[in-house]
């Protein structure tokens, strides 16, 4: 009896988070929609690169966003999600995936085949629950912005493989965690740990060499005066550059980037073929018409690459790893001793004494440790515009300033970023700073490395 109550505590408490945390999110995202709705004039900073017309365009863009997001998280996150937790639906989901194993002829006593299959159930049903929204972003919503590149067919086909190798990579790791938790003793959490942790490496490693080229085609720079400004960049800072790669990211959709990975001593750069386009001109007017104005010179490809080299230089990754592993450490300790309750799967539909370990691990990091997860993700997203300064600041000093900020007026353009922010929308979800604060931020460093020399 006393269980069943807490049961009932469990699953208001659970649905109650959900509601409040969706609340919040949609408080903050609406706070932005009346920021789209209300600014109508280009602020001064950009009066002479952002025209009424484009700033109009990045308005609305950003508005249609931003209310389908609203949208899709009141029916998904809140009505449908509660619905589910409601009615037990993942318990209903558990029973289907026993009858799968006993109809593929499998041991239906094994958690750790029950488990494969329940992990296959639920990803397919929500990758059909995903797909209308997939679909309306990018062939509605983004095709209406000019921004969608894919066909039906690629998409079709990217969907399916994205699906399949997802499934791959994730079934042996979620049968070891099952095995983890069942063998690794009192202190198993550890072993979790520890082995989440290799993983995460061997995939860092093999995620670019193998499972990136599934989907994009990859192709070395050509040689000439781009790239080699580019060895050259990075072999002053001492970074150890091994290939050099041009992305045709452009197939999927027009939002331009670079990034650069690789562990220890084995760089890759990265660079997308949208970012190129005005690649060993002068200026853009040999450019069609559609494209003009649109990519980066040599000199500003160089500048982004001075603030991607200086997130290496000042250890951002390792950093960001290393906060990363302490957090997953504080989890999977907080899972260790709370999995045990029974009242965790009796809320979500499950008969006393039958405790999945991957129901629990769902229940306890994503549902029970919610508040926690926010607070993480705000201190991360937080961390993450300080690096982002920290970053312009370097390039800042190898005397790339102006044109950065050139490079990041252009790139904003051509993602028809919008440049004004409510605050509170913008310290919850921006992992940059705006535009408008990083060139200002330039501008100050600038004039005051100009006044010390
Ligand atoms: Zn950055």
């Amino acid at each position: 009896m006393d269980q069943l109550i807490n049961a009932d505590v469990v699953l208001y408490g659970i649905l109650s988070l959900i509601i409040l945390e969706n609340a919040l999110e949609i408080y903050i995202s609406s706070r932005q929609v009346k920021v789209y709705k209300t600014t109508q004039t280009v602020p001064k900073e950009l009066e002479n690169v952002m025209n009424e017309e484009t700033f109009h365009k990045a308005r609305l863009y950003g508005l249609d966003r931003e209310q389908f997001g609203i949208f899709k998280a009141i029916l998904m996150d809140v009505m449908l999600l509660t619905l589910e937790l409601y009615f037990g639906f993942i318990a209903f989901l558990w029973s289907k995936a026993e009858l799968l194993a006993i109809r593929l002829t499998l041991d239906p006593s094994s958690e750790i085949i029950v488990s494969c299959l329940f992990l296959a159930i639920v990803s397919s049903i929500s990758m059909v629950k995903d797909m209308p929204f997939k679909v309306y972003k990018t062939f509605v919503l983004e095709e209406k912005h000019g921004f969608n590149k894919q066909t039906a067919r690629f998409f079709v086909i990217d969907q399916i493989k994205g699906f399949l190798v997802s499934q791959v990579i994730s079934t042996p790791i979620v049968a070891a965690i099952i095995f983890i938790v069942q063998r690794g003793g009192e202190h198993f959490f550890i072993w979790l740990w520890l082995f989440t942790g290799i993983v995460s490496l061997v995939l860092l490693t093999i995620h670019p060499i193998f499972i990136a080229p599934l989907f994009d085609k990859y192709t070395p720079l050509e040689d000439g005066p781009l790239r080699e400004s580019i060895e050259n960049l990075a072999a002053s800072l001492k970074f150890p550059l091994t290939k050099l790669y041009v992305v045709d990211g452009s197939k999927r959709s027009a939002h331009s980037n670079a990034y650069f990975y690789g562990l220890w001593g084995s760089k890759r750069i990265v660079l997308f073929d949208t970012l190129l386009l005005n690649k060993g001109k002068k200026d853009d007017s040999e450019l069609k018409e559609e494209e003009r104005g649109k990519g980066c010179t040599d000199e500003e490809v160089l500048a982004v690459l001075g603030h991607e080299l200086g997130h290496w230089k000042l250890g951002h990754v390792t950093k960001n790893i290393v906060i990363i592993q302490v957090h997953l450490l504080l989890m999977f300790a907080t899972f260790g001793y709370l999995f045990q309750y029974g009242p965790f799967y009796e809320a979500v539909g499950f008969e006393a004494g039958q405790r999945p370990i991957l129901v629990g691990l769902l229940v306890v990091m994503t549902y029970v440790m919610a508040p926690y997860n926010a607070l993480i993700n705000f201190g991360m997203t937080m961390l993450s515009r300080k690096f982002e300064y920290e970053a312009d600041a370097f390039a800042q000093k190898l005397g790339f300033s102006e044109l950065l900020s050139k490079a990041l007026i252009k790139l904003n353009l051509d993602n028809l970023g919008f440049p004004v922010y409510d605050w509170l929308y913008s310290s919850w979800n921006h992992s940059h700073p705006t535009l408008l604060q990083r060139m200002d931020r330039l501008k100050e460093i600038e004039e005051a490395s100009k006044k010390t020399n």
